[in-house]
């Protein structure tokens, strides 16, 4: 099984488990690597209830340690973060990145201005939005993360269908720029097989949107965005279906910063 560089860790206050579990479910799974990914901080002080604290970041250490100490060469343990793509957030990346030895950037957009989009608490807020102007900001933003060339894996393109709120017609209008901006970045983009869990029950991104990927060299990783030790490798029989029948062979891993390729 590919490597699963998308998951969470308890410091998020939304995940659960213990890095021995996780380390357990990723070795029970057959998988590559297991790569920790956590929700990163956003400044050095309170931000939102969903992350890590900046003056936790000593216990995510810990934790990937204890991963890597109980892991004791059985599998590759990687480590990374999720981070958010929020405006001018440049020097805040770049001050995270050289706070540790990471293994590779997650980059995500979660929110638009300050609205975090996919958290079922706003839901409301959807009911209120004109979902075109709504999806064209948020492949705005994909694009401008791309282009920012600060990260190494672009988060689940396509979370803005997390609720099933999708414009009317063709969406490659909204594919079509974004898979261009990523194509010239030469970042890698992630199948993510959450989104087959939440309302719009598909893994994002959209087929037709990997389809276009593939077609434009985008290179792939498949993740299951793990927030318990059983979501680990989640449905990736499924996901390497997906991403042959869009015509890719192979999947990126990432090691300090460096890409090799594994076959599907
Ligand atoms: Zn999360
Ligand atoms: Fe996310
Ligand atoms: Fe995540
Ligand atoms: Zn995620």
């Amino acid at each position: 099984m590919p490597a699963d560089f998308h998951t969470h860790t308890p410091l998020c206050h939304h995940a659960i488990g213990s890095p021995e579990a996780y380390v357990d479910a990723a070795i029970k799974q057959g998988l590559s690597a297991y790569g920790i990914s956590d929700h990163a901080p956003v400044g050095d002080a309170y931000f939102d209830d969903w992350r890590m604290l900046y003056d936790k970041m000593p216990e995510y250490f810990s934790w990937i340690e204890a991963a890597q100490k109980h892991a004791a060469g059985r599998i590759p343990i990687r480590a990374g973060m999720e981070c958010d793509w929020l405006p001018n957030c440049q020097a805040w990346i770049e001050k995270l990145s050289e706070s540790y030895e990471w293994d590779y950037l997650i980059g995500s957009v979660h929110y638009l201005g300050t609205w975090d989009f996919d958290n079922p608490k706003w839901l409301g807020r959807w009911a209120e939005s004109d979902v075109d102007e709504v999806w064209s900001r948020y492949w705005k933003e994909y694009a401008a993360m791309a282009e920012s060339q600060l990260f190494d894996i672009l988060g689940h393109p396509d979370l803005v269908k997390k609720f099933s709120h999708r414009p009317h017609g063709d969406l490659a209008r909204y594919y079509e720029p974004t898979i261009e901006a990523i194509a010239v970045s030469g970042c890698a983009i992630e199948l993510n097989t959450a989104g087959w869990h939440k309302p719009c029950a598909e893994a994002y991104p959209h087929h037709e949107f990997l389809e276009l990927a593939r077609a434009a060299g985008i290179p792939l990783v498949i993740s299951s965005d793990a927030h318990a030790p059983e979501e680990i490798g989640r449905d990736f029989p499924q996901a390497i279906a997906l991403a042959k029948a869009a015509g890719y062979s192979e999947t990126l891993l990432f090691e300090k910063g460096k890409r090799s390729s594994e076959l599907l």
